[in-house]
């Protein structure tokens, strides 16, 4: 007989199983606190939206737009897209929503899956979760070294120690034409050392060269000019700023003159954060977070001139380090409570109780399927239960329940309408 195909999840996408999740929870939880605490307000944006939105935004020249997307048809004939990252959805619900009538700053966060066809590999995947903070509204460099001490303090709080902040100003429209100039007359004469990726960019933008991960990309590019020394005022006092609160916050932070970042808005303040490279496992998974200022974005797409800053960490990348470094989660909640039962007018009443308990929030463990009271007594203990209620036919006909202690084996009967109170009372 043919063996019958077995479904597989559809490549560099996983299924987020009971023990991830708990990860995934503790960092959602964390991040949700953090942005109570800043004043951000969730929003949640649709999974697609038009594939125009990130062409224009996220940049017709980015790896993103010209090799990462799912972009399809549907039958109305609108070409969608299956959202590679939360900024442009973001700024869209912006400028759609009228938010920009709202007091400034606009502080809006969210937590959801993306999606990019990469090459699989570890810390890289074609569906992965990013939780986003966005400043919107506000022109002040206290404000990026905000979004970096959020993310900062998100990642101390989940416990990792050697953190490094690398930091770069890639400038604005302005000072970025000048440099582009300066950095093609340098690169000019290597055009042919370069990987065909690169060649394509001097053409297309040449920022994106100091960006390539391709080793004889990287040799020319260690020697280019460094964008810092072309800063306009504006950009090298901004700058100048954010370094400055940054050394106030206390925050480790390196400049890194060519960290472009892989997306076409930035201006001026770009940052990434990752693990010490001694750390196991964190050269292969690279950055935790990125992100920086993007002033032009809300214009760019259609909105009125929005000065805005943000940034996105990288959920999966965090689990996996979480795990390198042995760190455990457990469920937060350990049911101390289990309810069994003898007998099919027990097996009625149980069902009551069951809600009763859950209305007053006392967790507890049924077993309705089994018949046998060992065998559910057994469950008990191999979950390390404390406190077991036993209901039999003579305890339905008196109105009564027993609770056992697992520990001492100790048996009690008391009177089904104060069993809350006596639950209560032994959990205290
Ligand atoms: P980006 O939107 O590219 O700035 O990415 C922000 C963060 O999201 C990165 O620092 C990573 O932690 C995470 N990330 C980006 N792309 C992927 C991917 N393909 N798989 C897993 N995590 C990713």
């Amino acid at each position: 007989m043919p063996s019958r195909e077995k479904f597989q999840s559809p490549t560099g996408m996983h299924d987020v199983l009971s023990d991830d999740e708990l990860y995934f929870q503790k960092i959602e939880k964390i991040c949700e606190n953090i942005a109570d605490f800043y004043g951000f307000k969730r929003i949640e944006t649709p999974i697609l939206e038009q594939t125009e939105l990130f062409e224009r935004g996220t940049g017709f020249s980015t790896d993103i737009v010209l090799k990462q997307m799912f972009s399809f048809r549907t039958r109305g004939g609108d070409y969608l897209t299956l959202r590679p990252e939360g900024t442009p959805g973001v700024v869209r619900s912006f400028i759609q929503n009228g938010m920009i009538n709202l007091p400034k700053p606009v502080k809006l966060w969210y937590s959801g899956p993306f999606f990019r066809y990469e090459r699989p590999q570890a810390g890289r995947f074609r569906q992965f979760h990013q939780v986003g903070f966005e400043n919107l509204g506000v022109k002040n460099p206290i404000v990026d070294a905000q979004i970096i001490q959020i993310f900062f303090n998100i990642l101390k709080e989940l416990g990792f120690k050697n953190l490094i902040i690398e930091l770069n100003s890639i400038g604005d429209s302005e000072c970025r034409g000048y440099y582009k100039r300066i950095l093609a007359t340098y690169l000019r004469p290597y055009q042919n050392s370069l990987c065909a990726d690169c060649r394509q960019r001097l053409k297309q933008n040449i920022f994106r060269v100091l960006d390539c991960k391709e080793e004889k990309c990287q040799k020319i590019t260690k020697g280019a000019p460094q964008i810092i020394n072309h800063l306009c005022e504006e950009c090298h006092n901004h700058f100048k700023n954010v370094l400055e609160y940054l050394e106030e916050l206390e925050l480790p932070y390196q400049l890194s003159p060519y960290l472009a970042r892989g997306l076409d808005y930035y201006t001026k303040t770009v940052f990434e954060i990752s693990l010490s490279e001694n750390e196991p496992m964190a050269k292969e998974i690279g950055a935790l977070v990125g992100g920086g200022r993007y002033d032009d974005l809300v214009k760019i797409l259609g909105g009125k001139d929005t000065p805005a800053c943000g940034g996105a960490l990288g959920v999966e990348r965090i689990v996996s380090l979480m795990k390198a470094k042995g760190k455990k989660i457990y469920s937060a909640e350990k049911p101390q409570i289990f309810l069994t039962q003898v007998g099919e007018s027990a097996k009625k009443k149980s069902l009551k109780i069951f809600e009763e308990l859950r209305k007053e929030k006392i967790k507890v463990v049924e077993t309705f399927h089994k018949d046998s009271l060992s065998s559910q007594i057994k469950i008990a203990d191999d979950l390390g239960i404390k406190y077991v209620l036993i209901l039999g036919q003579k305890e339905v006909l008196n109105n009564e329940i027993i609770i056992k202690e697992m520990e001492t084996g100790k048996q009690e009967t008391v009177k089904l309408e104060k069993i809350i109170k006596e639950i209560k009372k032994r959990l205290k």
